[in-house]
């Protein structure tokens, strides 16, 4: 295992693809068994089995699938992409280049220049990735959920559920990847919600949408919460919001509300919004205190999460995944109380600025007044959210190394290419 095969999604297109069954599964033994196909696990799915790691890469859904999101990929993402050596991932599924984000509140409306950012599905991004981890190795079985089960100072049982059936398989660690409100446990979970969190809802429209221009993001602020519309790259239009959970209950469900934001904005409603087939999702701003336990990591979504006003999730998603693979590794030698508080430090390290600065912002889109002026004096002065879209778009792996004490306790060659991988 852990040899690159050749990727049956690139030739077959976006079928559905699992390379291996439950049964097949549960009579191997596996390294790593990664619970959740979004950007974040397959990343590190693909990384370590291109390590030569055992891994089995599961998702509870079938591929492709749409999942509620802006599908706006930031610089940061496209710079993780980079980083991973699938630069050409975004080009070669004919991802729609941004040029600009029309902000609109109350009656004013801003137009401010995107630095590099792209569109793309998310039906077609993650199969993409699976594909990738594929072709690096990995086993990938979807339409099945997995719960952590347990855990001995050696391994971690994990049982797998595909529909009635159920199996179990063994791994020497798990990697929690599962989003955001995923249930990989079979106990209750730690995770914390932040007190007012918004909802999150979306709806990827078939059909053309003439009345939104390819290239730009439509953002609209409301008292009741946020609406981004964006064009994809097989003309769909993608619709993602932010709402507040009261305000839903009150409109009688996310359409009606939603329908009632763009009117309130004097956007044009496309066909078939009302109509259409919504998603929710549990409230948006979570917390983790742990991300690591005895033979676990948690990254991703699953580690937290902040209101995705500013469109960063699928980054800093990708940029765990890929971040966490040297403590994984330094884990299978080690075990996880070693590995796993250098892993909270690290991700601390790559996303405590960023999630820090996304709450102040959902914090103040709390102030229907205070964004009206802000997007009016954004109107008359665009160059004043430079600053913030540049911050945005820039990669969050940093060059420096870490601290030599990481390493404390590791063979030798081990110690030098972790240290390696944990600089990218
Ligand atoms: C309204 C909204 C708009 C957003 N807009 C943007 C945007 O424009 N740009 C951006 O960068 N980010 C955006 N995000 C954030 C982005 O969607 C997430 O941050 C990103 O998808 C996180 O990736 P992930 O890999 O951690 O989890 P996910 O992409 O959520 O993937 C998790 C996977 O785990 C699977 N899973 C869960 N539990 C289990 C289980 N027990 N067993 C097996 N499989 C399981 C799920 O089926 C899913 O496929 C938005 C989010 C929301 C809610």
């Amino acid at each position: 295992m852990g040899g690159q095969r050749t990727c049956p999604m690139a030739r077959q297109g976006l079928a559905r693809y699992a390379t291996t069954t439950a049964d097949a599964a549960s009579r191997a033994t596996w390294d790593v068994v990664v619970i959740g196909a979004g950007p974040a696990g397959s990343l590190a799915a693909r990384e370590l089995a291109r390590d030569g790691r055992r891994v089995l890469l599961v998702d509870r859904n079938t591929f492709p699938r749409d999942k509620v999101c802006g599908c706006c990929l930031s610089g940061a993402a496209l710079n993780a992409l980079d980083a991973a050596g699938l630069g050409s991932l975004a080009d070669a599924c004919g991802a729609r280049p941004l040029r600009s984000l029309r902000l609109t509140a109350g009656n004013r409306s801003a137009d401010l220049a995107l630095g590099k950012s792209v569109s793309l599905s998310r039906a077609r991004l993650d199969t993409e990735l699976v594909g990738a981890a594929i072709h690096g190795g990995a086993d990938f079985l979807d339409n099945t959920r997995a719960i952590v089960g347990s855990r001995t100072q050696d391994e971690c049982e994990i049982e797998l559920k595909t529909g009635s059936d159920r199996t179990t398989v063994t791994a020497r660690i798990v990697l929690v990847a599962g989003g955001l409100g995923a249930r990989a446990f079979a106990e209750p979970d730690e995770r914390q919600t932040a007190v007012g969190s918004r909802i999150g809802a979306g709806v990827v429209l078939p059909g053309t949408h003439r009345n939104f221009s390819d290239g730009v993001i439509h953002m609209l602020c409301h008292r009741s919460g946020y609406v981004g519309m964006v064009l994809l790259e097989d003309g769909r239009l993608d619709i993602a919001a932010a709402l507040d959970g009261l305000a839903v209950k009150r409109a009688g469900g996310i359409a009606p509300l939603v329908c009632s934001i763009l009117q309130d904005s004097k956007c044009p409603l496309p066909a078939d919004m009302e109509t259409a087939e919504w998603h929710g999702t549990t409230k948006l701003t979570q917390y983790r205190a742990a991300l690591y336990g005895n033979r676990y990591f948690v990254v991703g979504d699953a580690a937290g999460y902040v209101e995705p006003f500013t469109g960063e999730g699928i980054g800093w998603a990708m940029t765990t995944g890929r971040s966490v693979v040297p403590y994984v590794i330094k884990a299978l030698q080690e075990g996880t109380e070693c590995a796993g508080p250098w892993w909270e430090k690290r991700h601390r390290e790559l996303l405590g600025q960023r999630m820090r600065m996304c709450r102040l912002i959902s914090g103040a889109l709390r102030y229907p007044k205070f964004v009206t002026a802000a997007v009016g004096l954004l109107s008359f002065m665009p160059g004043l959210a430079k600053p913030f879209i540049n911050a945005i778009d820039a990669s969050l792996q940093r060059d420096d190394k870490l601290p030599r004490r990481e390493l404390r306790g590791g063979d030798e060659q081990d110690a030098a290419r972790f240290h390696d991988q944990a600089a990218w």
